[in-house]
């Protein structure tokens, strides 16, 4: 075993003995407030051991350094390293932060890029793709407000007010967006499977009812 499974390994082992030993003493106790503070403890565990996955595997893929100039994929000129930026990528698992990532600058089309953001598929707030997701689908379901306490109810993820709005936002508009090309092409649209398209409903929802 290599020294990050190892790691990983221990960390697993490290929790399941810790609940079992509290499942041990509440048992013996007479099982006092029913099963829910076990049910509550079994929920929330691995949640270290989770995020400490997400960033090995992020650390495996690498900062993104590529040498000192690298081709932008926007207008095909140069970019020149200058330097490392750290952010913090926000996951359904919770976020990791403190990542550094190498950034280029200076084609000349304007802002800079990070190949790493673009292999791990981050958006420019460090949200994942699943992050995304999820949360776009909650910000569907009701206020902004209310997603971010529902979803770390639910589900233990971790975001806030302005990221369900903002990532709610850009997933509703970029459903639309898909969806009147659909209509241009004479599609009857009348589905909505994916969280995205939700958005729009929920778009549609609020206009409907401002
Ligand atoms: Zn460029």
């Amino acid at each position: 075993m290599d020294e990050l499974t190892e790691e990983i390994v221990q960390g697993v082992r490290a929790e399941v003995e810790g609940i079992l030993q509290v499942v041990t003493q509440w048992a013996q106790q007479g099982a006092p407030g029913g099963l829910e503070p076990i049910e509550q403890k079994i929920r929330e565990a691995f949640g270290s051991v989770r995020q400490r996955m997400v960033r090995a595997a992020i650390e495996q893929v690498g900062r993104g350094y590529e040498g000192p100039w690298q081709k932008c994929q926007r207008c095909g000129k140069l970019g020149k390293y200058v330097g490392d930026r750290t952010h913090t990528v926000w996951t359904v698992l919770g976020p990791i932060r403190g990542v550094g990532r190498a950034y280029y600058h200076g084609c000349g089309c304007g802002g800079g890029w990070m190949p790493q953001d673009q292999k791990l598929g981050l958006d420019a707030a460090g949200h994942s793709l699943v992050f995304r997701q999820v949360v776009s689908l909650a910000g569907c379901l009701g206020p902004y407000e209310k997603a971010s306490e529902t979803l770390w109810e639910m589900g233990r993820i971790f975001t806030s007010h302005t990221a369900v709005e903002h990532v709610t936002e850009q997933e509703g508009a970029q459903a639309e967006r898909w969806l009147k090309g659909r209509e241009q092409k004479g599609v009857l649209v009348y589905y909505f499977r994916e969280p995205s398209r939700r958005a729009v409903n929920f778009r549609r929802r609020e206009q409907a009812t401002a």
